[in-house]
């Protein structure tokens, strides 16, 4: 996979070179053009790329179902499904309000959009933020079929806790279909496993088509803004991830870091944490060592819930457009950010470029204007991509938190290197 990734950038780049300021290179023969844009970068690579997230993302719905009505049918004591939503919702926003704080101090601290003037025209639709009430009123599907074609994750995850509580006192109709459940599950992971074979071809696939595209000049312009929240995005990865698990379970962070590097790989080139569910729940079950029973609960949470990445970009943006627009905002302003933010990540999935609404509703909220988005929109892939690596990386390790303490954790599984290398 990191062949693949390394690969797929040279290739890009040796594309865009190849295409230069024009945007492609032609072969003419007589009547014939050969466009290397047309055929390469938008052909094969975005037709190998597509269908390798498209796969990915067909996973989700059934395997987050299926994985979930199987683990809470097995936790059949209603106080411990309590006490795993308790703790995996507190971790979950604890992280996020701990990582937007992170990336507000050092955004106030290093100044990034001092300086700048960049005048914006284009405009960017905010929606409002979505209220405490209408976060947890809309957690409750009407109708779980539509839920489902819709890929609205959190009904999803509660219809699944019904139907698995409803299973399990169900007396033998319940344990007729438990054993149905489970081979479903035994089959929808073999296709995770199948899919994983091609995924370096994917992935090549994926960062060949992005760096033939990538605008070089503009990072420079907004290096400061792009450095801040990058520092910010490592501080948090590398350091509060780090501390948090030790502190908390008494694993060892370097093993941990090791363990997750491919799955931020994954999540780096699909940048969609609800694409990368397959992978999360894979690495933090047969790498890490946390009980199935718990995975299947906290992962696909997290995947829609968890967002402490973008609550990163979303920290520095607002500090950076303030200072671009020169807003001077208020202790309250920034608490509404943290507020705002934290919501609008549990109420929002995690799809490619979803930040960004989130990030309206935020700017919207504290009276900023929303068309500075435009300023931050062309640098916001590759940082896209980097904060979907920490939003499951952030997944996998609350899971190890919860998964320890309610001694569901397999420690052999979590020190030995080579645990879940046939996955890969
Ligand atoms: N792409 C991110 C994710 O899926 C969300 C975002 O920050 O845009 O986790």
């Amino acid at each position: 996979i990191l062949i693949g990734m390394v690969l797929g950038i040279i290739t890009g780049f040796l594309f865009k070179a190849l295409m230069g300021e024009s945007g492609d290179f032609t072969l003419t023969a007589g009547e014939f053009t050969f466009s290397f844009k047309g055929f390469f970068v938008d052909g094969i690579f975005h037709i190998g790329g597509q269908i390798f997230v498209n796969s990915l993302k067909m996973l989700v719905v059934p395997l987050v179902f299926i994985s979930l009505v199987c683990g809470t049918c097995s936790l059949s004591d209603p106080k411990k499904l309590g006490r795993l939503g308790g703790k995996s919702i507190g971790l979950y926003l604890l992280t996020t309000a701990i990582a937007i704080t992170i990336a507000m101090t050092l955004a106030l601290v290093i100044n990034p959009g001092e300086g700048i003037n960049m005048p914006s025209s284009s405009t960017f639709d905010a929606k409002q933020a979505p209220t405490l009430v209408d976060v947890i009123i809309n957690m409750f599907p009407t109708n779980p079929i539509n839920a489902m074609s819709s890929g609205n994750m959190l009904q999803v995850i509660v219809f699944a806790l019904l139907f698995g509580i409803a299973m399990a006192l169900s007396g033998d109709a319940g344990k007729r279909l438990t054993a149905v459940f489970e081979d479903l599950n035994t089959i929808i992971l073999k296709l995770v496993t199948i899919l994983m074979n091609i995924a370096p071809y994917g992935v090549f696939f994926l960062m060949a088509k992005l760096f033939s595209y990538i605008e070089g000049d503009l990072i420079v312009k907004l290096i400061f803004y792009f450095g801040t929240v990058l520092l910010a995005l490592f501080i948090h990865a590398l350091i509060v991830y780090p501390v948090l698990l030790k502190t908390f379970t008494g694993l060892n962070p370097q093993k941990f870091l090791n363990k997750v590097k491919e799955l931020s790989i994954f999540a780096f080139s699909t940048s969609s944490s609800s694409a990368t569910m397959p992978v999360t729940l894979e690495t933090a079950t047969k790498k890490l060592g946390a009980d199935n029973k718990v995975a299947s609960f906290t992962v696909p949470l997290g995947a829609t819930i968890n967002m402490d990445g973008t609550a990163i970009m979303q920290g520095v943006a607002t500090v950076f457009i303030a200072q671009v627009f020169t807003v001077d905002l208020s202790f309250t302003d920034y608490l509404m950010v943290i507020l705002t933010a934290t919501l609008a990540s549990v109420g929002t999935a995690g799809v490619p470029g979803v930040g960004l609404i989130m990030l309206a509703m935020v700017l919207n909220q504290v009276g900023l204007p929303v068309e500075g988005i435009a300023i931050i929109i062309g640098v916001d892939r590759l940082l896209d991509m980097t904060r979907t690596a920490v939003n499951v990386t952030g997944d996998c390790m609350v899971t190890c938190i919860v998964a320890k303490s309610e001694g569901e954790f397999n420690d052999t599984v979590f020190n030995d290197s080579d645990a879940g290398k046939e996955f890969e």
